[in-house]
């Protein structure tokens, strides 16, 4: 016997069990994106290294230690499997030209790379649901994008402020940024003793960067130092004020956070976070904020954006943890045939009731040694017919087809009677009728 393969470490397979999950869930986000009046973009997953490095910010966790990249040995192009994808739709925007007459409000969902440690809610291959609102500078499309996330939370069952609630901060502009740099530095610079090596090595190139240190011996040192809200103008707080008011007026509560810092370097303004207290350490669920200079450092015309990502699997654990899961897919008619000669008359009559619209599992056949197809037997259809969660049986057995009938036998009903009737083959409108009534 040969060795078996497996999957890479913190790359999963999404079974049928939970993949219904993942397709309600995806249509849920569908909906929501098409009230809201989000048009679907999907681009590569693997792009140009440089797009990440140039786009995130060179001293990143990302970018210095969480990217797949590698290099196409057919012609030496550094390539990388997309860690986010906000840095996608950007390129892809500029590279068509997608904001020539009008902004844009685009919406993706697909598999992100990141190689992190792997734990509950942290995978190396994980997915997410983006939005991105290109060309818009004012602060009611901040709002918006909350909105549109509360949309969803909404719409998936989930309830504020016990499942999930919402913080918002804003990092102001780049010379806001600059003068803030500046006093982080010298504060840290007073504390250097306190320090891990990963924020001295960072002090000097991206000291923003510490503030979102996940060790535990800093939280303290990080939480006393100079808060960037304190640094911004008049400008910047405006907007920030005016979509505070927006949230407001839609009964969207949310706590501001001075210290929120995001991952990646091309925020400005606006930054928000859904965090839910159900999931541990991996409790955010989802992420965004403007990012108006992304545009222009990608090299494309300037123009105003905002947008966010959520965790799809993280999503999908708080909605288990709440036992809030789509209903379980099953067929509405299973296809009981006891004899293998009747099978081909039996799947003309499934197809027509198919095209009607009604979903039919058929009985197939037991393979045979000698080649002679045999359909198992009667009870053990039956039993199959039961397990497949279908609201009845389609029996299509000899006696029924020699009267040009069919039988349909109710599969979940525990009232006693008459649980089986005869359908005319020659009214298959009125059988496929019946079935859908069922
Ligand atoms: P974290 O602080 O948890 O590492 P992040 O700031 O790196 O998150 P973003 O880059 O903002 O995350 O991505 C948006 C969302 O994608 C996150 O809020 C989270 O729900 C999800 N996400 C990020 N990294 C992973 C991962 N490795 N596995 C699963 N989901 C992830
Ligand atoms: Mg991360």
């Amino acid at each position: 016997m040969s060795s078996k393969i497996s999957a890479i470490k913190g790359m999963n397979d999404i079974l049928p069990d939970t993949s219904a999950q993942w397709e309600w869930l995806e249509e849920k986000v569908r909906r929501v994106m098409s009230r809201f009046a989000y048009r679907n973009i999907r681009t590569p997953i693997v792009e140009s290294t440089h797009l990440f490095v140039r786009g995130l910010g060179d001293v990143t966790d990302i970018v210095e230690k969480e990217m797949y990249s590698f290099e196409d040995k057919m012609n030496g192009d550094a390539l990388t499997l997309r860690p986010e994808n906000t840095a996608g739709v950007v390129r892809a925007a500029i590279e068509h030209n997608l904001l020539y007459d009008a902004p844009r409000r685009l919406y993706y969902m697909g598999p992100m790379f990141r190689h992190e440690r792997p734990q509950r809610g942290r995978y190396r291959q994980f997915h997410q649901i983006g939005a991105e609102a290109l060309g818009f500078g004012g602060a009611e499309m901040d709002a918006e994008m909350i909105l549109l996330a509360d949309a969803l939370w909404r719409d998936l069952g989930l309830t504020q402020g016990t499942d999930y609630r919402l913080e918002i901060g804003s990092l102001g502009q780049s010379a806001e940024r600059k003068e803030h740099r500046a006093a982080l530095i010298a504060y840290f610079e007073a504390h250097l003793d306190q320090l891990d090596a990963e924020a001295t090595r960072r002090l000097h190139t991206n000291p923003l960067r510490i503030l979102d240190t996940k060790n535990p011996a800093m939280q303290s040192l990080v939480e006393a130092a100079p808060r960037l809200m304190d640094y911004l103008g008049d400008a910047s707080m405006a907007h920030f004020k005016n979509v505070g008011q927006i949230l407001d007026a839609n009964g969207i509560a949310y706590t501001i956070n001075p210290r929120l810092v995001r991952g990646m370097d091309y925020y400005n303004l606006t930054v928000f976070e859904f965090v839910t207290p159900h999931l541990g350490a991996q409790g955010t669920i989802c992420g965004g904020g403007r990012y108006d200079d992304l545009m222009a450092q990608m090299g494309g015309k300037a123009a105003p954006a905002v947008g966010w990502a959520l965790g799809v699997e993280r999503v999908l654990e708080l909605l288990k943890e709440l036992n809030l899961q789509a209903p379980a897919a099953a067929p509405d008619a299973y296809a009981v045939i006891p004899d293998w000669q009747n099978v081909p008359r039996a799947m003309a009559v499934v197809q027509v009731l198919r095209r009607a619209g009604l979903a039919i599992q058929m009985q197939a056949s037991t393979p045979q040694p000698d080649g002679v197809a045999t359909m198992p037997s009667f009870k053990a259809q039956f039993k199959r017919a039961d397990a497949s969660g279908a609201k009845c049986a389609l029996i299509f057995g000899a006696d029924e087809l020699a009267g040009n009938s069919v039988a349909v036998k109710l599969l979940r009903t525990s009232a006693s009677g008459d649980q089986q009737q005869t359908y005319s083959l020659n009214d298959l409108a009125k059988l496929a009728k019946a079935l859908q009534s069922n």
